[in-house]
């Protein structure tokens, strides 16, 4: 009995300790699944705003588009991005720029329904699926709303910003059955209502895409259009109003390829500043435009100037400066027969950079052109203090002089003004003899348009001087 009882103690500690292990092993497993809903809530979570991340959106809204009991439901992504975020970064600093992404999406939460999903996807995107869409007006309302909310004021410490925001909407199931294709499709009409104002919500339609696709075309035409030989400048001629001479060109960029035909610069300018190709072409430019003009002289032309278009992007950082030393230095062109046309966007941003930039252009001897004036933000303050030998009226406006007043009343005090400072003026587009005649009268200096003639190939060009004065060609 003894042995009995010594057995019975050996199996009630065994049983004890087993009871003991058994408890530690439930209280691990309990902290385990503790610290796998942490790790769960913090990769499904974005830490700034605790709202859904993008793998979170994508996990729930393919769960809630994909588990219907059969009726398929109308549902609607909604991509939305606020508009010029980087400028609250930039001047107010990121701490400012995160207050202010808190705030945008405690705002915006308020006004999601029930069922909906609401996510922060990206730096200043956020992505909703809105559940059961009832109709398009309940939809338009929605999205008005969001955009309206974005508009009040937000107040961020000391600091009170006014902001915008870009909305874009894919319906489901019409726009794409799955939600990486919803939110490829939103994203595209937000696009579109960015390009077309900011502060605004669009529907995507499938032309939308057809842009987009044709854009991404081009784009990868251009990244190789060089190396093609597709690309090449034309040269438009520009006439002294009062002598009627020939005094220079203006070299304009053209793409012809032999996959999509002859794209205008209208078009593909803007997708290459978009896609950073516009370095690369623009330098391009300029070096073949130098080569060109220097090769004129060379032949014993009358040395004339030669105007270049240089994007605004290009003038981002210095980069630009070194370039056309270079391109100067490499081509032996005559800085004073090189001028660089900007547009009036230069005045919009970095405004101090860009000046910084055409003075030392302008040190370098060669000449400044602002390009389309007239055509939004012509400020006469700032023609002033930019260091500029010519002033492009755009041919939106010298269209305007023959049938408004107005405009050539404008037109004469844009000249004199010119004038005053030692700025020369160039009218662009002219082609009737009536908006001649009134340029003439105006005191306008220099005309480039089709009453003259039209952009030419290099040769034309070179027919055209060769043939319109005595004193060429040796
Ligand atoms: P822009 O610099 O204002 O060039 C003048 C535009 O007006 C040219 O269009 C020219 O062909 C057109 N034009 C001139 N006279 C007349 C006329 O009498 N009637 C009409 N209807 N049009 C006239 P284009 O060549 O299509 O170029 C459009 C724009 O594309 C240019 O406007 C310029 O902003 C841009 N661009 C062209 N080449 C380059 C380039 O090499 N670099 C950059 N960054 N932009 C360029
Ligand atoms: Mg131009
Ligand atoms: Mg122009």
């Amino acid at each position: 009995s003894s042995m009995f009882n010594r057995m019975i103690t050996i199996i009630h500690t065994n049983y004890t300790e087993a009871i003991h292990a058994k408890n530690k092993l439930e209280e691990k497993q309990y902290e385990l699944e503790e610290t796998n809903n942490t790790l769960e809530k913090i990769a499904y979570t974005d830490c700034l705003t605790g709202l859904a991340n993008r793998a979170a959106f994508l996990r729930d809204a393919t769960n809630l588009l994909h588990n219907h009991d059969g009726n398929i439901a109308r549902h609607a992504i909604i991509f939305l991005d606020l508009d010029n975020f980087k400028n609250v970064n930039d001047t107010l600093g990121h701490d400012y720029g995160d207050l202010l992404l808190q705030q945008v999406s405690s705002k915006l939460s308020s006004f999601m329904g029930e069922g909906d999903i609401f996510a922060r996807t990206g730096g200043d995107e956020f992505l909703v699926l809105r559940n059961k869409v009832e109709s398009t007006t309940e939809l338009d309302q929605f999205a008005s709303t969001l955009v309206s909310i974005a508009n009040h004021p937000f107040v961020l410490d000391d600091e009170t910003v006014q902001i915008s925001m870009s909305i874009g909407v894919a319906l489901f199931p019409q726009n794409g059955l799955t939600v990486t294709e919803l939110i490829k499709n939103a994203d595209i009409a937000m696009y579109s209502a960015k390009t077309s104002g900011k502060n605004n919500y669009m529907f995507f339609n499938s032309s939308m895409e057809d842009e987009v696709n044709r854009k991404n075309e081009i784009a990868d035409i251009l990244r190789d259009a060089i190396a093609n030989n597709e690309l090449y400048l034309v040269y438009q001629p520009q006439t002294n109003i009062r002598e009627g001479g020939v005094i220079g060109s203006e070299a304009l960029m053209r793409l012809r390829s032999s996959y999509l035909g002859y794209i205008s610069p209208a078009e593909f300018i803007p997708v290459a500043e978009e896609c950073g190709l516009i370095d690369t072409l623009g330098n391009w430019a300029l070096e073949e435009a130098c080569r060109f003009n220097k090769s004129l002289i060379d032949q014993g032309f009358t040395p004339r100037t030669v105007s270049v278009n240089v994007s605004s992007v290009q003038l981002k950082g210095n980069k630009i400066l070194p370039t056309i030393r270079r391109i100067l230095s490499e081509t032996q062109m005559p800085p004073e027969y090189l001028e660089i046309e900007l547009t009036e966007s230069v005045l919009m941003h970095s405004i101090d950079h860009n000046l910084y930039l055409m003075n030392e252009i302008k040190k370098m001897g060669v000449h400044i052109a602002l390009d389309d004036f007239g055509t939004g933000y012509s400020s006469f303050n700032y023609l002033t203090s930019m260091p500029i030998n010519t002033l492009k009226i755009d041919k939106s406006f010298i269209d305007g002089i023959c049938v408004q007043e107005k405009d050539r009343y404008i037109a004469e005090t844009i000249i004199s003004l010119a004038h005053k400072m030692n700025i020369a003026v160039v009218a662009e587009g002219v082609e009737e003899q009536e908006q001649l005649d009134i340029l003439q009268h105006s005191d306008c200096d220099i005309i480039q348009g089709y009453i003259f003639s039209k952009p030419l190939t290099d040769k034309e060009y070179i027919e055209l001087l060769a043939g319109n004065s005595d004193e060429e060609e040796e």
